[in-house]
């Protein structure tokens, strides 16, 4: 403050002495945030449709009935049974085999990519991403400190591409010499699996960088698609990254987790906050995962409403892309914001990811599916692009 006049005669507002005290890399920054509104049908989320089922829900109430006595206890600070049950998972779901002392989870997958930047980023550090992707990476980058570094898909180009090929990630990764690399397979918001061998060419072209593959939609991908968890055993720099959130639908349990070396996963010690897991969470989730058969009952039915999806939008003339995950990405949108709005306006929330002529829906139950579909039947006339869609 220059004029002590001025700011005497009208006191700075609270906003204004925030603004004035706050990190100045985090002034005029606005927070993640997909808007949560009262909607009939929600697909903006890529939230799993389908209710926690009557089976898992006694379970849980009965495990949780002995916890609530010892919460004058901080929990074990190791999750240690937790653990146990997210290998079980992953061994039968993926087929590799592990070790618990592999598995480190926090509350939500953005929990556990925030561990891996905090120990592995940080000042005049770089990690690195390709754009589209998902939009918390960056933002947990940048407000831990480290500097971002938007990578290019094919999108760069072709506004209708949003592929990523090995030698352009590869190169990418040698131009900025990145402390992390941040892949998204399935990717999120485009929806399609990397090609596989973009994991090993990023490994090799950034020896100095954590690789984090973000799995979170790994459940749901077409069969054939090889997980990142298969590199585990040669790549002691490599992270993959899952969460409860999406196929399991457990968005509300609030547990990811990730796969490492188990000496990458104890770096993670030094920055996590202590007792991080609560006990009701620790035990919510080892439930669930003692239940995976039925907490994964839903995930072919909402994957055969996301191909209905990807078919009828094709036959509408929008563009959809090739998903992999619980939501497609689809563009030939005249005005992707008035076709939200008009979306909103029959009862359908669906995303709008700031990419130009495209929106994100996620595949929910077929009622839902099926409300989604009929109003884009009714815009379609007046919000499709007539060009031809592209095979
Ligand atoms: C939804 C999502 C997550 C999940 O975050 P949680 O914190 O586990 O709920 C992580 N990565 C991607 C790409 C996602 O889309």
């Amino acid at each position: 403050m220059t004029d002590d006049t001025a700011t005497a005669a009208a006191p700075a507002t609270a906003a204004d002495e925030v603004q004035r005290l706050l990190r100045p890399d985090l002034r005029g920054r606005t927070p993640y945030g997909a808007p949560q509104l009262d909607v009939p049908v929600r697909l903006n989320t890529n939230e799993n449709s389908y209710p926690v089922p009557q089976v898992v829900v006694d379970a849980v109430l009965a495990a949780l009935a002995d916890d609530v006595s010892a919460l004058n206890r901080y929990p074990d600070r190791e999750f240690t049974e937790l653990r146990k049950a997210l290998t079980a998972y992953l061994e039968k779901q993926s087929g590799v085999a592990l070790t618990p002392e592999q598995l480190w989870a926090g509350n939500g997958s953005n929990e556990v990519l925030s561990h891996v930047v905090q120990a592995f980023g940080g000042h005049r550090r770089v990690a690195l991403g390709f754009t589209p992707s998902y939009s918390m990476h960056p933002i947990i980058t940048e407000t831990l400190g480290t500097t971002w570094v938007d990578g290019l898909r094919s999108a760069a180009t072709d506004p209708d591409a949003f592929d990523l090929t090995p030698d352009s990630a590869a190169r990418q990764a040698r131009q900025h010499d990145p402390a992390i690399v941040f892949l998204c397979s399935p990717n999120n918001p485009t929806g399609t699996a990397l090609p596989f061998e973009v994991i090993g060419a990023v490994l090799e072209a950034a020896p100095n960088a954590i690789v984090v593959v973000d799995e979170a939609y790994a459940e749901f991908a077409r069969p054939g698609t090889r997980s990142a968890l298969t590199l585990l055993a040669e790549h002691p720099r490599l992270v993959v990254t899952r969460t409860m959130s999406k196929a399991f639908a457990f968005a509300g349990g609030r547990l990811g987790y990730l796969v490492a070396a188990p000496e990458l996963v104890d770096a993670l010690r030094l920055v996590r906050l202590p007792y991080h897991l609560s006990s009701p969470t620790q035990t919510i989730a080892r439930v669930a995962l003692e239940h995976a058969d039925v907490m994964l009952g839903t995930v072919e039915v909402i994957k055969h409403q996301r191909d209905r999806i990807v078919e009828r939008l094709a036959e509408l003339g929008a563009r959809p892309v090739a998903s992999d995950s619980n939501f497609v990405l689809f563009g030939g949108l005249r005005d992707e914001k008035a076709t939200w709005q008009a979306l909103l306006d029959e009862g359908v929330l669906v995303r709008d990811m700031g990419i130009a002529h495209h929106l994100r829906v996620t595949a929910g139950d077929p009622h839902e599916t099926t409300a989604f579909l009929e109003a884009m039947t009714r815009l379609a006339p007046t919000h499709v692009d007539s060009q031809e869609p592209t095979a």
